[in-house]
């Protein structure tokens, strides 16, 4: 398969794992439509869009820079608001809804408004995380999102079936983006926090956003052809123990 006449759509891309998926998408020839709250750094072959993927507004003006791209085989759903910390019992309900907002009815809202514009044999990839699959203490909404995104991922698979589509998911560990590094930055313990958060991981490391666009790119070309519906773990081993998974931080 040539790359070169095939076009993307990537959310969130202005930085962390949505960037590393741009750059990846860029070096391999495709066209690059990249949407963000904030303005995205200018690539090769790229175009970007300031879009609050949460708002009509925004996902309109996505739709037509897709469509002045001139068609998407690949639409990313990976922007995400990690903002709103809290338990079950204290998690405001702002933070709730802008969390479900942005994390899990925008995927929703966005992949039907591209949807005519992808051709049979396009594809969709979700960017979901371990925190859909377990849970992590004090951290609700954004556990309920990522769970929701999770079986939205397969609910999308089926139901874009007959019009020639896939829709998979990537389950990240805990990757090494500035976000991240960030959070470990501003800890009490930076060290133990980094160990800590290793320690979580079978290979004993963080993942690399590079490492994450690689396994997006896998489920939204061709060699994945036969794969929908599929949640694939990014995260170096992290759920593959009892002992490792949802253990808090
Ligand atoms: P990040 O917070 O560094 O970047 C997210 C990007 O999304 C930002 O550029 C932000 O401006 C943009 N964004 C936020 N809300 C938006 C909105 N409403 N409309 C448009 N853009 C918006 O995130 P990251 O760490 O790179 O994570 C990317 C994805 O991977 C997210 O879906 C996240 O939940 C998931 N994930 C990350 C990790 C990790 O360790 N970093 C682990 C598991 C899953």
């Amino acid at each position: 398969m040539t790359d070169v006449s095939h076009g993307v759509v990537v959310t969130g891309a202005a930085r962390g794992i949505g960037r590393a998926v741009a750059e990846l998408y860029a070096e391999r020839g495709w066209r690059v439509l990249s949407a963000d709250v904030n303005l995205p750094p200018v690539l090769r072959g790229q175009r970007r869009v300031k879009a609050d993927v949460s708002t009509a507004a925004g996902r309109e003006r996505i739709v037509r820079a897709a469509r002045e791209m001139g068609g998407v085989q690949v639409l990313v759903n990976n922007a995400a608001f990690q903002g709103a910390h809290g338990s079950v019992l204290d998690v405001s309900e702002r933070g709730w809804a802008r969390t479900l907002g942005v994390n899990l009815t925008a995927p929703l809202l966005l992949t039907r408004a591209l949807v005519d514009l992808l051709p049979r044999g396009a594809a969709v990839v979700n960017v979901a995380s371990v925190q859909g699959l377990f849970a992590e203490q004090g951290n609700a909404a954004y556990n309920a999102s990522k769970g929701g995104l999770v079986n939205l991922t397969r609910a999308m698979a089926l139901d874009l079936a007959p019009r020639g589509l896939r829709v998979n998911a990537v389950a990240p560990g805990a990757i090494s983006t500035e976000g991240v590094l960030e959070a470990i930055a501003d800890s009490e313990n930076p060290e133990q926090t980094r160990r800590d958060y290793e320690d979580l991981h079978a290979l004993r490391r963080l993942g690399t956003p590079q490492e994450v666009a690689k396994v997006v790119y896998f489920l939204g070309s061709d060699e994945a052809s036969f794969l929908t519906g599929a949640i694939v773990p990014v995260d170096g081993g992290m759920t593959a123990s009892f002992m490792m998974a949802g253990r808090p931080v």
